[in-house]
């Protein structure tokens, strides 16, 4: 299997990432990327751990060799249980901190691979068969994409083909008889400096007229035209691990990613020029669903780590017995448990469709519509039982070393039960959950990853059962006469 040491070497490749005006010569030295990717690495070697190989394979249809569970096209709720303990192996390594980790996009292609039907239709058989020959690539290679699916926010009030030039939003401008070649910004690809792949399409709603832009195709990170514009670093802001535990460690990187008449083959297009298939490829295939579990899986983690975060600090600050503090712990504790619910509820109330299980859409969807709120709630109360915890501390991990006030530090910054380092290390890990710029990017993350809000609410809208809500109005309005 891929070992992490093989995934570094392979970030080798001369791609062209650009960081303060400079080209970065190679990510896996670069302060900004270096531990992140060792933090990725780390979960090429967890998979390939044989001690967790039922855990985190199962067996290439094609090739027989183990391959990641997050390629197991699912048949079943168990099979869907399977790809949740994929999932949070991986999740747990990163404390639910790394968001699009290679299962991310991994399970947006099983999605397709598990109904090439959708894209095929329309006399498109040659796209389907595409998609699901890089789909076995991805699975039987241990392929790490990052995607790209959302056009630049240069002017929202306009469709891509009347922006002020037609070249802004990532499209086709020219066809080959061996391919496409692609013009033009894409945005988020978190982690595509990390990356093997980027998967380049549109879920921004597009209209007749967007044809161009209406597309699905993966081109190497390193391929000749791809140039990645990522957003300021925070792990370098973070040298000093002691201080910034988490941005020091795992901060995967937003990139814009801009395509300079990039050549992309003909089989490594799965959607083209389609703009009804360019909507019909994540809702009438589990391609959205399955990504997005897997989005609910890190975030499920990710709560759990919150809770336990913000337990060890009223732990520290000897206000974990008051009664106010423990009903707000309570609030914090109901809100993460709702989503551990709504993950487990995603596999008993799964549908199958073709042969093929979906976690339920409208759980998912009602999860991440307000998510986007909720996660805002459970921050607020950590900051509200911390008081100044976060801010009466030392400036930093250095003021230990000094010995002309390193007594005053362990005589006033202590807690009751621990020593001051140990206190200031807690608080530190707590700040940069929710305080520094790491964790501020953080909660934007998590009210826009999945999309805007407005966007999520919608996918509930089609996904309810109204027709069975509207039945029981209906029921209630013919009682029979009261006698
Ligand atoms: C940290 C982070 C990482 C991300 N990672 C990725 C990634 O890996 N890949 C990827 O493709 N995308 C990713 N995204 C998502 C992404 O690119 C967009 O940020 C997201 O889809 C929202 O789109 P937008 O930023 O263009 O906002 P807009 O669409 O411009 O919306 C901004 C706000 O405007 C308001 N608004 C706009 N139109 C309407 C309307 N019609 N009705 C009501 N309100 C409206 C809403 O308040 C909305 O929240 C990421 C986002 C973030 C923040």
């Amino acid at each position: 299997m891929r070992t992490g040491a093989d995934y570094l070497r392979s970030l080798q490749d001369g791609r062209r990432v650009y960081l303060d005006g400079e080209r970065v010569a190679d990510v896996t030295k670069h302060p900004a990327f270096r531990q992140a990717a060792r933090s990725l690495a780390n979960l090429f070697d967890i998979a390939a751990d044989p001690a967790l190989r039922e855990r985190m394979t199962f067996a290439s249809p094609k090739t027989g060799a183990p391959v990641w569970r997050a390629f197991q096209i699912p048949k079943s709720a168990a099979d869907l249980k399977a790809r949740r303990l994929f999932c949070e192996t991986w999740a747990e390594a990163t404390f639910g901190l790394m968001g699009r980790t290679p299962d991310h996009v991994a399970s947006f292609f099983t999605g397709y691979a598990a109904a090439p039907q959708v894209l095929a239709a329309g006399g498109n058989q040659k796209f389907a068969d595409n998609v699901v020959a890089f789909y076995e690539f991805m699975r039987d290679n241990y392929v790490y994409a990052s995607y790209a699916i959302v056009p630049p926010q240069i002017d929202r009030s306009k469709p891509a083909h009347k922006q002020s030039d037609p070249t802004l939003h990532a499209g086709v401008v020219k066809e080959r008889d061996d391919g496409i070649v692609i013009a033009g910004a894409q945005q988020l690809a978190t982690g595509g400096p990390l990356s093997d792949y980027i998967h380049l399409s549109c879920i921004h709603p597009l209209q007749p007229g967007d044809e161009n832009y209406a597309n699905c195709l993966a081109v190497p990170v390193a391929a000749e035209g791809v140039k990645l514009y990522p957003r300021r670093p925070f792990a370098r802001a973070g040298n000093n691990a002691f201080d910034y535990p988490l941005s020091s460690r795992f901060d995967e990187s937003d990139a814009y990613v801009v395509f300079d008449n990039v050549f992309v083959p003909w089989e490594r297009v799965f959607i083209y020029r389609n703009v009804e298939l360019s909507r019909d490829q994540w809702f009438k295939t589990p391609s959205h669903a399955y990504g997005n579990h897997q989005a609910q899986v890190r975030y499920v983690t990710k709560l759990r780590f919150m809770a336990g975060l913000a337990q060890r600090m009223n732990e520290m600050t000897g206000n974990i017995a008051a009664p106010p503090v423990q009903i707000m712990m309570g609030e914090l504790a109901a809100l993460a448990t709702v989503y551990d619910a709504m993950l487990l509820a995603h596999e008993t109330a799964a549908p199958v469709r073709d042969g093929v299980a979906w976690p339920s859409t409208v759980i998912l969807y009602s999860a991440m519509a307000l998510q986007s709120e909720l996660n805002g709630r459970m921050l607020e109360i950590i900051r509200e039982l911390a008081g100044s915890a976060f801010i009466t501390l030392p400036s930093s991990a250095a003021d230990f070393d000094n010995p002309e006030i390193a007594a005053d530090l362990e005589r006033y910054m202590r807690a009751a039960a621990t020593d001051a380092k140990s206190r200031v290390a807690l608080m530190r890990l707590i700040w940069d959950f929710l305080g520094t710029e790491f964790g501020s990017r953080h909660a934007q993350y998590e009210k826009f990853y999945g999309g805007a809000s407005f966007l999520v609410k919608q996918n509930v809208f089609r996904n309810f059962d109204f027709k069975r809500a509207t039945a029981l109005v209906e029921r209630a309005l013919n009682l029979p006469e009261v006698e």
